[in-house]
C-alpha cells in the first residue's frame, strides 16, 4: 500500500446546529476549491451527515462520523452501524474521543470492539483516539497509558494490505484547552506510538498502513512548529475547524 499524503481531520463535535453545519460545510468547500495538497475530512454529527456529504459533492473533501457501534445490524437503540455510516458516504470515523470517554464511559474494550467491527467493513477507516490526562502526565505515567491504552485497542487486530488506521495522540489536557503542547513532546508522545506499534504489528505494517496524527488546540498560530515533526501525518483540529479562514490556514501551513 502506497503512504497516502497527510491528512486533515475536522472534528465538529456537538457545536453546532443544522443550517450552521450546513454552512460551514459551504464555506471550507468554497475555501478549499483549488486546495489539492493532502486530504481533508470533515466529521460532523450524525444528522446531517447525508447532507453535508451532498453540500461536498464535486469537492475533494471526504466526510467522517464521530462514532459508530461494534455490531452491523440488531436492537441497539440509539447506535448507529459502520454499514450505514458507509452508505452514507463516511470514509473515517472518530472512536474513543476523550470526551466520549469521559461522558459517555466509553472504555477500551468497547473502543476494540469498534475498530474489530469497522475493519471488517469495506470503505471505513478508524480514527483511534488515545491520550493521557493532565494527572498521568504530571505524574510521568504517560508512556505506559499510552502503551496501555494502543495494546488495548488494537491487540489481536487484523488489517489487510489496503487497509489504513489512524492513530491520534490527543493528549486530554491539551484538547479545547486553546494551548497545544510543546512539539517536542508530541514527537516524544508519537515515538512511543510507534515503538508500541511496531512491537505489536513490525516496522514494515507500521509504516505501510498507520497514520499518526496528533490532536489539542492547534491553531492557524501555532500550527508550523508541529508541520515539520518527524512523525506526523496529520492533525485532528477541533475549535479551529470551526472557522473556514481559520481552518484553510491550518491545512495550507500543514499540507504543504
Ligand atoms: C479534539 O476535540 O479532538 C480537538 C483536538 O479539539 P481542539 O482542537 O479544540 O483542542
Amino acid at each position: 500500500m502506497k503512504k497516502s499524503k497527510k491528512i486533515i481531520f475536522a472534528n465538529w463535535k456537538m457545536k453546532l446546529g443544522l443550517k450552521e453545519t450546513f454552512d460551514l460545510a459551504k464555506g471550507i468547500k468554497e475555501k478549499f476549491k483549488d486546495f489539492d495538497n493532502g486530504k481533508i475530512v470533515v466529521c460532523p454529527n450524525f444528522v446531517p451527515l447525508l447532507e453535508v456529504k451532498k453540500i461536498l459533492k464535486d469537492s475533494n473533501i471526504m466526510v467522517g462520523a464521530q462514532n459508530v457501534f461494534w455490531e452491523t445490524r440488531g436492537s441497539y437503540t440509539g447506535e448507529i452501524s459502520p454499514l450505514t455510516l458507509v452508505e452514507a458516504g463516511c470514509e473515517y470515523v472518530i472512536l474513543g474521543h476523550s470526551e466520549r470517554r469521559k461522558f459517555m464511559m466509553e472504555n477500551y474494550e468497547m473502543i476494540h470492539r469498534k475498530i474489530k467491527a469497522i475493519m471488517a467493513v469495506e470503505g471505513l477507516t478508524p480514527i483511534v483516539c488515545i491520550g493521557e490526562n493532565w494527572d498521568e502526565r504530571k505524574t510521568d505515567r504517560r508512556d505506559f497509558v499510552l502503551y496501555d491504552q494502543i495494546q488495548q485497542a488494537l491487540s489481536g487486530i487484523d488489517i489487510a494490505a489496503n487497509q489504513e488506521i489512524v492513530v491520534a495522540y490527543e493528549p486530554i489536557w491539551a484538547i479545547g484547552s486553546g494551548t497545544a503542547i510543546e512539539p517536542s513532546e508530541a514527537e516524544y508522545a508519537h515515538k512511543i506510538v510507534r515503538l508500541t506499534l511496531n512491537d505489536m504489528f513490525g516496522m514494515k505494517v507500521v509504516n505501510e498502513n498507520f497514520k499518526i496524527i496528533y490532536g489539542g488546540s492547534i491553531n492557524s498560530k501555532n500550527v508550523k512548529s508541529f508541520t515539520g515533526l518527524e512523525d506526523l501525518g496529520g492533525l485532528l483540529v477541533g475549535g479551529a475547524s470551526l472557522d473556514p479562514e481559520e481552518f484553510y490556514k491550518v491545512a495550507k501551513a500543514t499540507l504543504i
